[in-house]
């Protein structure tokens, strides 16, 4: 056989072919009803090696989660240095009061912004990302300081202050890039 991923072969009660590749490492996953052989098998697999490709490129490009420890702590130096003077423009290209900032890791969210005690919380994970990418998740947070919910009024704040927010957000959740 010419070309075949290797992958790993589990049989199940499924009617047809399944293949998975998995995060983080890349390994491919086939399932496989019981009747199905192991020729067809590795033919399906092969006819897709060009798209498992991709997808394992894609992950290997994907920076692993931010651990706790001596990087993200670096991180958060740098971004006490760095993020205040930022924010403290946007906030006032913005109008908007300057809130106090915290840097954490987190798994779920870019940022979140606190509209009662004023407190913006910005990932660490922002700090090994494209600067422009963090202004994006900056204005987004004071965005909430003028319009708390994520409806219009809300993104023609954020159109008015920056025009390509929608691209930097595409390309911070990872959407494939042309
Ligand atoms: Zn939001």
């Amino acid at each position: 056989m010419n070309d075949v991923p290797e992958y790993t072969l589990t049989r199940k009660r499924i009617k047809n072919l399944r293949l998975t590749v998995r995060a983080p490492g890349g390994e491919v996953v086939v399932s496989a009803p019981a009747h199905v052989s192991e020729n067809v098998i590795s033919a399906f697999v092969a006819d897709k090696a060009s798209w498992i490709r991709k997808h394992q490129e894609r992950l290997a490009n994907t920076p692993q989660p931010l651990q706790a420890g001596p990087e993200a702590e670096a991180l958060r130096q740098h971004m006490k240095r760095s993020v205040p003077p930022l924010v403290e423009y946007w906030a006032q290209q913005m109008g908007v009061p300057m809130p106090s900032l915290a840097f954490r890791r987190m798994t779920t969210r870019w940022g979140t912004c606190n509209t009662q005690t004023k407190r913006v919380t910005l990932n660490l994970e922002l700090a090994r990302r494209d600067p422009s990418l963090l202004e994006y998740v900056i204005v987004h947070e004071l965005a909430h300081l003028i319009e708390r919910g994520h409806n219009e009024r809300f993104y023609a704040v954020m159109s008015a202050h920056m025009p390509d927010w929608k691209l930097r957000r595409r390309v911070l959740n990872g959407a494939p890039q042309r």
